[in-house]
């Protein structure tokens, strides 16, 4: 079976990873051949959107899937449309759903199935003017994030604004496209959630993940993250989604923690980065069972093996030769070239303690990045309870 992934990063070349063990073959669309995911697997190079090249990916592949969620969604329809109308067979499947991935491209759709699904989210107006923005500062408050509705990732394509006078420069930078505002959350910390929902309707739900980003990127997972009662709910609102896109595939969702409470920030219809700790430190990993779900396969334990710890390597790699020194230390170079803010690869410890981890944790990180700002405090604030 031939799985078509729309985008060849290093969450496309993770998947042809976990998919090889189960016999799959992987067939990738993206700008170039020269990607995390071109090479392990295959690549059809060119534009997103090109019809031919997606009428190929629709031809040769069984399942349709993404490691992006920004795909162009109509063209995609159209060529599996196309391929289902020349093929004695089904045709392709694409999962996860189009109806879902629509829904994340969009911050404003993404914010509105939040609230129709009574899944608490920051408050939130659509800015398309000067004067929209004028009145969602108002009628929100300051400080607030704008932030562009459509391909915003790691923090690009928003601006804070915490006086009045910062509203011309926001717009200026940003306005002309359309745009959300929100408010911003004093938050405590940030969590998210993963999980799998099968074509059968059954669903594996991976423990709590605690998050911490600098500067808008992702720097440290640590998972399971004890806080049984966010992890409910989290779940809880993780469940709502799935069902209501009758979803299949891995569903990640970020979330604030904010005087005990979740507020859901976003989400994405993929496999997610706050996942990787999974690979080694979950008894089926997150790509696997995205794999498993989209195949029809019966999904896997999503059980930890331990506590894990997962740290982003970002702008440049460190000798893996230095790190490899670290035992029990996993390492994952996507094989990209060093740019500054790009995320090069990955690293996961999996201890047996919770303290274990976030000694070894907190002593890798100050190592790895000995000029970063004071990064928030953990395991909790101590204002805050789990
Ligand atoms: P996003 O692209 O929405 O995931 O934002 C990237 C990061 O910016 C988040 O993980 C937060 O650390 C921060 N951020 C985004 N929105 C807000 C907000 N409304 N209030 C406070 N921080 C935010």
């Amino acid at each position: 079976m031939t799985i078509g992934i729309v985008g060849a990063g290093q969450l496309g070349r993770m998947l042809a990873l976990a998919g090889y063990p189960l016999g799959l073959d992987f067939l990738f669309l993206d700008r170039g051949a020269d990607t995390p995911a071109g090479r392990v697997a295959p690549v059809l190079a060119g534009r997103l959107d090109d019809p031919a090249l997606l009428a190929e990916l629709a031809r040769r592949c069984d399942i349709i899937s993404f490691d992006w969620e920004n795909v162009p969604v109509q063209a995609l329809q159209r060529a599996v449309r196309a391929a289902r109308g020349s093929r004695a067979t089904r045709g392709p499947r694409v999962a996860p759903p189009v109806r879902a991935l629509a829904a994340a491209q969009d911050r404003l759709a993404e914010k509105r199935t939040f609230e129709r699904l009574a899944i608490p989210t920051t408050r939130f107006a659509a800015v398309d003017s000067r004067a929209a923005l004028e009145r969602a500062a108002r009628r929100i408050g300051l400080p607030g994030v704008l932030k562009t509705r459509r391909l915003g990732y790691d923090g690009k394509g928003q601006q804070v604004l915490r006086r009045p006078a910062d509203l011309d420069a926001a717009w200026q930078r940003l306005g002309g496209v359309p745009l959300l505002y929100e408010q911003f959350v004093p938050f405590d910390y940030e969590v998210s959630i993963i999980g799998a929902r099968a074509r059968d309707g059954s669903t594996a739900i991976y423990p709590l993940n605690r998050n911490l980003h600098h500067a808008g990127i992702l720097r440290l997972t640590l998972a399971p993250w004890p806080a049984a009662r966010l992890e409910r709910a989290a779940a809880t609102a993780l469940r709502r989604v799935l069902q209501t896109y009758r979803y299949v595939g891995v569903l990640a969702i970020e979330f604030f923690v904010h005087r005990g409470r979740l507020l859901a920030n976003e989400m994405a219809p993929r496999v997610h980065n706050s996942g990787h700790w999974s690979i080694e430190g979950a008894v089926t990993s997150q790509f696997e069972n995205h794999l498993r779900a989209i195949t029809g396969l019966p999904l896997g334990s999503t059980a930890p093996r331990g506590h894990a710890a997962m740290i982003n390597l970002i702008g440049t790699l460190p000798a893996a030769r230095t790190l490899l020194a670290e035992t029990g230390l996993h390492w994952h170079d996507y094989g990209k070239d060093p740019r500054e803010g790009r995320k090069l690869g990955h690293c996961t410890l999996v201890e047996t303690s919770a303290t274990r981890r976030d000694a070894r944790a907190r002593a890798l990180l100050a190592r790895l990045y000995p000029d970063l700002a004071q990064l928030p405090a953990w395991p909790h604030p101590a204002h805050v309870r789990p």
